[in-house]
């Protein structure tokens, strides 16, 4: 157990897309390639999103697990996509199930540390129906000055505070999560862009989608994340509606413990189905998605239990700043724990996260 599940992680984008590869094929698994056409990685490498297609690909019920939406959360899911393959549970054994592995879906923020794309763009906001006006986020409006100060400083977190405070209290705290979680169509320099037009990792996921399930009626999704919820345990959102038998059917798969989150984040929440729909399959699909916090998180560390100002602050000061030095004190050292919260931590994580991988692919698989 041990040995596997530190052999899940991996240090950089490149390593971890040969050891998806490497242990895919091992497994049996058909794969594809998906290549950037202009972005590449911090240390030059090609970027691309890597695809394995395992089990019966003609079966009415699929499943598509995918990693590294937000790209430094990928590592995290990468390796509960490989802990998967490494377990003898892979292959051939499915019959009546196809699952298609999905790795490094933002390959750009997964090379360069980045929740973002190469454009800046939130891409798990980047799915709304950009013909339509985009939704409004005015409590992200009012946030907007404070998150994206000209030089960094400790009274520029002070500041964010301050305007987080006046929001919850004018407002509520429903109104600070709904600013932080919802997205923005209208500051393209800010935290939480969705675009103003298709990212080309949303493009290509379409295709991919297409490629493989045009027939398939029953669709599960799983897509991992990282950064909310207690350290090293997993934390189940569903974009199901609520009451639904597709909500039912994922807190089964997810053991119960499952938090609904269709009705705060609206846009998040449509895009599987509209992709689905888009791509002409008539399925009944139930997703979730799995977070992991990765790191402990002391008291005035800034990441606070939920998303919050500071943290977002933080995660667009490292992509527009470079690195951050743990040992500088002041607003650096302030940076440091959160933006590591966000990729691979500890090995207790790294344990839950193998486990949770593990047990909730071959839940939904039927294992
Ligand atoms: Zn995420």
């Amino acid at each position: 157990m041990l040995l596997i599940f530190t052999d899940c992680f991996s240090t950089t984008y490149a390593s971890a897309r040969s050891k998806f590869v490497e242990t895919a094929q091992a497994a049996g698994a058909r794969l594809s390639q998906y290549a950037h056409p202009s972005a590449a990685g911090e240390f030059g490498e090609a970027l691309s999103i890597n695809v394995a297609r395992l089990g019966n690909r003609s079966a009415d019920r699929q499943l598509p697990v995918i990693s590294g939406t937000h790209g430094q959360e990928g590592y995290a899911g990468a390796a509960a996509q490989v802990g998967w393959l490494l377990s003898s549970e892979a292959s051939p054994v499915l019959k009546d199930v196809g699952v298609l592995l999905v790795h490094g879906l933002n390959p750009y923020g997964f090379s360069h540390g980045s929740r973002t794309t190469e454009n800046n763009v939130d891409l798990n906001r980047n799915f709304v129906d950009h013909t339509r006006p985009y939704p409004e986020n005015p409590g992200y409006e009012t946030l907007h000055h404070a998150l994206t100060p000209a030089v960094w400083s400790r009274e520029s977190f002070d500041s964010v505070s301050r305007a987080e405070a006046d929001l919850i209290e004018k407002e509520g705290a429903d109104a600070l999560f709904n600013a932080l979680v919802a997205g923005q169509y209208s500051h393209p320099d800010g935290l939480l862009f969705g675009g103003n037009g298709r990212e080309w990792s949303n493009v290509m996921l379409e295709r991919i989608l297409a490629e493989h399930f045009g027939h398939a009626s029953k669709v599960a999704f799983i897509e991992w994340h990282t950064g909310i919820g207690d350290y090293g345990k997993p934390f189940f959102l569903s974009f199901n509606e609520p009451h639904s038998a597709e909500l039912r059917q994922a807190a089964l798969w997810w053991g119960g413990r499952i938090r609904c989150a269709s009705s705060r984040d609206g846009t998040a929440g449509l895009s599987w189905t509209r992709l689905l729909r888009r791509t002409g399959v008539s399925s009944r699909s139930a997703s979730c998605w799995s977070c992991h916090r990765v790191r402990h998180t002391g008291p005035g560390s800034g990441c606070g239990r939920d998303a919050s100002g500071p943290l977002a602050a933080l995660s667009w000061r490292s992509r527009q700043c470079g690195d951050t030095d743990p040992d500088a004190g002041g607003p650096a050292g302030l940076a440091q724990p959160c933006v590591l919260s966000m990729a691979a931590g500890g090995n207790r994580a790294r344990r839950g996260t193998y486990r949770c991988g593990l047990e909730r692919t071959r839940a939904v698989a039927k294992l």
